[in-house]
């Protein structure tokens, strides 16, 4: 038996490993091994059957050396402080790898979202804000969406920390719904990003998308849209899964037909039925004979296991941290190709730069300014990456990590460190 996952611990690792084969001192980024600040909150509130509900809800700032705080808020039964450290952490390290002005943050609320009613959801979202109100703002710490919040809660957050402070401030949050300040490329920016970063990839293959397979793990924002644009460049994929299971069709699964399936209600992919399509499980959708594999879910996803058994040729994280430093050591091994969260990923945080460049000049910028800017911004950090990869000989982690440590270390050493 492995030891337990635990995200922060993983977190470390590699930010220790990076710092060794970059060759430097310990000294030198012992800072961004802990996060500067941590704030965690009881949230009281009324049921809808009157009755009380305590709920635990975090706040991890990580760095704020190149800016203010940035990232989402997660709201799953499995938060906890550790989860929320290491995603404040990868925030950091995001941020810092396609050098936009931010640091890294990261909030969470324990709880089941489906559980709870549309009115305990938007109560417990304005207490939770009410109650980090005094360590956020829109030069401070400025969160977004994340696994199970969406444009409705920051519409939430924004309302409240505005009536807290007497005017309105849309620069506070990001990811908010357009007539409050949204930019409309947010909503669909991860899975872009992400799409972006697989042509990327495929080009340095020589491979062209409409001969290629994927498989996506996840069916919610970052996973659907993902699936959506590959779907739409002519990519084949095979299959997609969501907490329910997965689906699988050997000649491509019809993308548009599934959205529809599922509807804004987001009904659950295990209920979908069709000649042609199976149900597969979690481990299935992970282990596939496929070039790409998307893991657009949660943490902890491709383990040793799995990394010995996938049949993938390449993963391009769609979700922060699913694959573990133990099993990153065996697809290495295994030559398949890994492009990290930080990299894969960032097409969310840096459309939410842009919400909230959009937010501080009282400006609104055309839908194609905002998608161009993100595919220069995807493909300038990936381009780097991948030369900082060959010329060091290291993973594709190894070098994203070695990049962001790099700007954040060179930052520290201009700021210095106080007193
Ligand atoms: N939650 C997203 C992430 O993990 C977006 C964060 C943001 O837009 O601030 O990157």
């Amino acid at each position: 038996m492995g030891e337990t996952y635990n995200a922060y611990k993983e977190f470390k690792k590699i930010v220790q490993s990076s710092g060794e084969k970059m060759g430097i001192s310990e000294d030198e980024y012992k800072v961004f091994l802990y996060p500067e600040r941590e704030f965690m909150v009881s949230i009281p509130i009324k049921m809808d059957n009157g009755k009380t509900e305590v709920f635990k809800g975090y706040r991890v700032q990580h760095s704020g050396i190149r800016g203010p705080y940035k990232g989402g808020i997660r709201f799953h039964p499995d938060v906890d402080i550790d989860e929320v450290r290491a995603l404040a952490g990868w925030m950091t390290m995001k941020c810092a790898v396609v050098d936009i002005p931010y640091g890294g943050a990261k909030g969470g609320i324990q709880c089941d979202p489906a559980k709870l009613s549309k009115q305990e959801l938007e109560r417990l979202t304005r207490k939770y804000t009410m109650m980090i109100e005094p360590i956020i703002g829109e030069d401070i710490d400025i969160p977004a969406p994340d696994v199970n919040t969406n444009a409705q809660i920051m519409g939430w957050i924004y309302d409240t920390y505005s009536t807290i402070k007497g005017k309105s401030i849309p620069g506070v949050v990001t990811g908010k719904p357009l007539v409050i300040g949204g930019c409309a490329s947010r909503v669909a920016a991860t899975g872009r990003g992400v799409v972006i970063t697989i042509e990327n990839l495929l080009k340095e293959m020589k491979k062209d998308i409409t001969e290629t397979t994927a498989a996506i793990q996840g069916f919610g924002n970052v996973g659907s849209i993902t699936a959506q644009l590959l779907y739409e460049k002519g990519c084949k994929v095979i299959a997609v899964s969501d907490v329910s299971g997965g689906l699988y069709n050997p000649d491509g699964l019809d993308i548009r037909e599934l959205l529809d399936y599922i509807g804004p209600e987001r009904k659950l992919l295990s209920g979908f039925d069709k000649e042609g399509v199976s149900h597969i499980s979690n481990e299935d959708i992970l282990t596939l004979n496929v070039d790409v594999l998307v893991p657009a879910a949660l943490e902890n996803q491709i383990n040793a296991d799995i990394a010995e058994k996938t049949g993938a040729k390449y993963i391009v994280e769609g979700a922060n941290g699913p694959t573990t430093n133990e099993a990153d050591k065996i697809l290495k091994e295994r030559g398949i190709i890994v492009v990290p969260d930080i990299l894969a990923n960032a097409g969310g945080v840096v459309v939410s730069y842009f919400e909230w460049v959009q937010n501080r000049e009282c400006d609104r910028w055309e839908d194609d300014v905002c998608n161009n800017k993100l595919k220069a911004i995807v493909d300038a950090a990936f381009n780097e990456v991948w030369l900082t990869a060959e010329e060091k000989d290291v993973t594709l982690r190894e070098a994203a990590y070695m990049v962001a440590m790099k700007r954040l270390i060179e930052t520290q050493k201009i700021r210095g460190l106080f007193p």
